[in-house]
């Protein structure tokens, strides 16, 4: 039978997907490959299927126990003979497995990393002809990656003690080039075919919110749930960061009428496959779960992962993630964080007892790993592109889809706006505030205008194209990145940074919605972003706040969030801050019923906000 056949008869698979041929052809050549494919991405398959049709048996090495049995059991389903030999069976069990092997009944055998170190392995693997050694999640070999495991560094080794070295093919899906290093050497592969995908998940939808406790989380995840149908059979995991946790959310999800269950570690072994198999069968829709569930799960239809904390690094974020729309269908991958997520992390890092000279390197991984996770979050870029970027691939499409771009800001080179702002608030003798300024800007022409002169400006009138929104927003920018100040009464002033921008020494950049008109003007390129840091946004601690409020009255009132104010409406809003109710109503996207479903309540928050910081 030739791969094709293979495919079709043990695998009911009728093509191949991206990248798997290639591997697959390299291994049949008899090469070393690596193949780093996206969770969900077909892995198995590239060793499963040459196992098939190479002479002698391949072994794969896997770091969780559940994952070989799984995986045995569905090889079995096909036909194919193949073994486990771990810990946690018999010895009656491994010895008979042994003997599979080496009368030549089984082709596959699974095994743990720290088996290999057994001497009886080496008298196992003496007696058969090992053909290709499959190292499933290679990125276990890596110190930099987020599950080490010290085992993995001997499987080099054993396999070049063997009478012949097998063909050595690594597997993983989640490597920075710093872990694909590590992989590459420490396994000391051969001139390997590479195959690297994107790990790029065109239906996946990021988004990210910062909610400040518990009860906002659980208020928000309930609406979420919501949304995503969970109350109608549509199926998602719930990660949170502790055992205690994945209970209580279970609890009072529960209390609320969704069908969801826990599953952590701490569980018994009956409760745990209790947990699996309702979710699994979909009879229990959401599972509450510590980041022990999910390896080897294999459910297809999974349509949110929601995150009730941040999770401790970027490849933990996007592996739990990436077992949402494994089918391809579209899927919400939701994170909720909040200040103390990171405290709790940090804390966990420093606690841990690890020994010897590894214990500082392996903590300081974390750490870097944490603020990588923390950046992702608050770069305010695209959150698929910040993702992306981490893990070595460039992108500067901006996805288009995630929480971030879906707010529709970008960043905007303002600095000649900016320029003649400054220059008109310099010319009007630094007395007068914003309103009067965008009136002389815009050439309006009334009698505040004429008695104080101000039509015989050099400025007046040079931003008559401009909306007063507009010039607002960006005043408020230069107040907000210091580049303007704002006294008691109101009136505008330089401060000793005002000439860098006055006289062009750096540019003015500032995140802003989307005008449609404009929006073509916009361009974000590289080099400017890399001058801007921090990332400049409308005023994200406000978009928080009122993001909330608005959140509130939608599960109060059981309408969707967009129907009380769409979040970019809310962008304005934080920008701009409003304090009346007309200037309220003058912003893009703000409709009298929006007004009255929340209008009052997003004034009084602004109101206390501006209080706070000023
Ligand atoms: P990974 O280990 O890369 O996360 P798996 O090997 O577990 O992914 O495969 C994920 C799913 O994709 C499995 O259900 C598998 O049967 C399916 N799959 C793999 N290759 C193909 C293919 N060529 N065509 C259709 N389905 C495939
Ligand atoms: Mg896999
Ligand atoms: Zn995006």
């Amino acid at each position: 039978m030739n791969k094709l056949e293979i495919l079709g008869k043990y695998f009911g698979c009728d093509s191949f997907r991206s990248g798997q041929e290639t591997l697959i052809d390299g291994i049949l050549s008899g090469k070393d490959v690596l193949g780093i494919l996206p969770t969900g991405g077909g892995k198995s398959l590239c060793y499963q299927l040459p196992a098939l049709m190479l002479d002698g048996v391949t072994a794969v090495i896997s770091p969780l126990i559940s994952l070989m049995t799984d995986q045995r059991d569905t090889l079995s389903e096909r036909g194919i003979n193949a073994v486990c030999l771990n810990s946690a069976a018999s010895l009656d069990d491994n010895a008979a497995a042994e003997r599979a092997l080496i009368s030549g009944r089984a082709k596959i055998v699974y095994l743990s990393p720290e088996r290999l170190e057994n001497p009886r392995m080496l008298s196992v693997f003496s007696k058969i002809r090992l053909s290709l050694l499959a190292v499933d999640e290679a990125h276990c070999i890596s110190q930099w990656g987020h599950d080490f495991r010290p085992a993995y560094l001997k499987i080099a080794e054993f396999a070049e003690n063997l009478p012949k070295r097998p063909i050595i093919a690594a597997f993983t899906a989640t490597a920075t080039p710093a872990v694909r290093r590590d992989i590459f050497e420490r396994l000391r592969l051969n001139d390997p075919v590479t195959v690297i995908n994107s790990f790029a998940r065109d239906n996946l939808f990021f988004e990210v919110k910062r909610q400040p406790n518990d009860a906002e989380k659980l208020l928000d995840t309930a609406g979420f749930l919501r949304r995503m149908g969970a109350d109608k059979g549509s199926s998602g995991i719930i990660y949170c960061s502790s055992r205690e946790r994945t209970e209580t959310v279970s609890r009072s999800l529960s209390g609320m009428g969704f069908s969801c269950l826990p599953y952590h570690a701490g569980m018994s072994a009956e409760e745990r496959q209790y947990s699996q198999n309702a979710f699994l069968s979909g009879q229990c829709p959401v599972i509450a779960a510590t980041n022990a569930f999910g390896m080897g799960i294999n459910k297809p239809d999974v349509r949110f992962v929601l995150h009730y904390n941040m999770p401790a690094s970027p490849e933990a974020y996007y592996q739990e993630a990436g077992r949402a729309g494994r089918d391809g269908k579209s899927a919400v991958c939701r994170l909720l964080y909040s200040d103390s997520d990171s405290f709790i992390i940090r804390a966990l890092i420093d606690e841990t007892e690890l020994d010897g000279e590894t214990a500082a390197f392996v903590k300081n991984v974390r750490l870097k790993q944490l603020s990588a996770m923390e950046n992702i979050l608050r770069s305010g870029n695209c959150l698929q592109n910040e993702i992306l970027r981490y893990f070595g691939e460039n992108s500067s499409k901006r996805c288009g889809r995630c929480s971030v771009c879906d707010g529709r800001t970008q960043l905007r080179d303002c600095t000649v706006e900016a320029q003649k702002i400054l220059s008109c608030v310099k010319r009007m003798g630094e007395r007068f505030g914003i309103s009067d300024t965008i009136a002389v800007l815009r050439g309006i022409n009334s009698r505040f205008i004429t008695e104080n002169g101000f039509d015989r400006l050099s400025t007046y009138g040079i931003m008559s194209d401009s909306s007063d929104k507009e010039i607002r927003e960006i005043t408020l920018e230069l107040i907000k990145q210091g580049y303007l100040k704002q006294s008691e009464d109101r009136s505008l002033h330089f401060t000793e940074s005002t000439p860098n921008v006055l006289y062009a020494r750096t540019r003015f950049l500032v995140r802003l919605p989307i005008q449609s008109s404009t929006a073509e003007q916009f361009t974000p390129a590289d080099a400017v972003k890399e001058l801007l840091s921090p990332p400049v946004q409308y005023d994200e601690r406000l978009f928080a706040r009122l993001k909330a409020v608005r959140d509130k009255v939608s599960s109060v009132c059981g309408l969707p969030a967009y129907a009380v104010m769409p979040d970019n409406a809310l962008g304005e809003i934080s920008s701009v801050k409003p304090t009346t109710a007309d200037d309220l109503l003058k912003i893009k996207g703000v409709s009298p019923e929006h007004f009255r479903r929340c209008g009052e309540r997003l004034l009084a928050e602004i109101c206390a906000y501006i209080k706070e910081i000023s």
